[in-house]
């Protein structure tokens, strides 16, 4: 079985689970299975969104994008994030009309199986999904089946408030359960268009990553080797460094030229598919932007070699 069989079929029973939770919300008319119903659907059309920006992601670069694509995954968080917000803001609009005029909900047993049994859908698709992730070793599917899994749980706690409406005459329980709901679904939205904006904004790699990619250096810092000015940025799943490496002027191209080959091999090997940038300097210049950027005014040419002297005629 590949990876792209438990994807399509776990698409396939998000349809089968929306079209039974929104069957339990139009016998009981609960907004408490409405929310239930409405994050099922997004979670469909985040997975569904997902795949498809995966594909064009994954191209690699061409003359028009040299950098690849990666940064495509932002545009996919970022327009779902919205999406899931606005069908947050759906649920607490009928959640608050339903709050100021309480109505009774009907036919709660029946609804609260055929919710049941979509629960029970979700919940053995994710174990199914989760046995594949293990066998494929895929985290594609893994997070898949992980998401089907709590979207479980969240079925179940509106299943039982819900269970409790006719039981203690509380109408308020019913809107205030799919409040709760799509408060969790406004949170996941806004992690979402976060994501999203971290990566338009050329967020710098995690803090684990950065101290992991100074201990590397760490091993080629002497009194002759020198690195600063290292900045880091990411973009989806690609991530770029750039550094200078200054070191003594008397070396030989060929000798600098070494040492910088063997502090990009460190870093790639530790960071598969990382663009590395390594400026090489002398240890006692700095570069024009540096210096700019310190002083806020161009230094002029005073490190700037003359050009050899040319041989007299005689
Ligand atoms: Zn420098």
């Amino acid at each position: 079985m590949q990876a792209r069989t438990y994807l399509r079929a776990s698409l396939l029973a998000a349809v089968v689970v929306i079209v039974l939770k929104l069957l339990a919300w139009k016998v009981t008319g609960s907004v408490g299975f409405l929310s239930d119903a409405m994050e099922s659907i997004v979670n469909v059309a985040a997975a569904a969104f997902a795949l498809f920006i995966v594909r064009i992601a994954e191209a690699p670069p061409d003359a028009d994008h040299p950098f690849g694509h990666t940064k495509a995954e932002y545009f996919s968080s970022g327009v779902e994030g919205l999406l899931i917000a606005v069908a947050a803001l759906l649920i607490l609009a009928e959640a608050g009309q339903r709050l100021t005029h309480p109505e009774p909900i009907g036919a709660v047993p029946l609804g609260a199986a055929i919710s049941a049994l979509a629960t029970a859908v979700n919940l053995g698709v994710a174990l199914w999904m989760l046995r594949g992730a293990r066998r494929l070793r895929s985290i594609v599917i893994e997070a898949d089946a992980r998401h089907l899994l709590a979207d479980v749980w969240t079925s179940v706690g509106v299943i039982i408030g819900v269970l409790l409406v006719p039981v203690t005459g509380w109408l308020w329980l019913d809107p205030v359960i799919g409040i709760v709901v799509a408060l969790h679904i406004l949170t996941e939205a806004f992690s979402l268009v976060k994501r999203s904006v971290d990566g338009l904004m050329d967020k710098a790699m995690s803090a684990a990553d950065l101290a992991d990619l100074q201990a590397i250096l760490d091993r080629f810092r002497s009194s002759d080797m020198r690195f600063d000015h290292v900045r880091t940025r990411v973009a989806g799943t690609r991530r770029f460094v750039s550094m200078h490496l200054h070191m003594p002027g008397h070396w030989t191209l060929q000798r600098a030229a070494n040492c910088r080959y063997a502090v990009e091999k460190a870093l790639i090997e530790a960071h598969p598919g990382m663009i590395v940038t390594i400026e090489m300097l002398t240890s006692a210049q700095e570069t024009l932007q540096e210096q700019n950027e310190r002083q806020g005014a161009a230094q002029g040419e005073q490190n700037c070699p003359p050009p050899p002297a040319q041989p007299t005629p005689h």
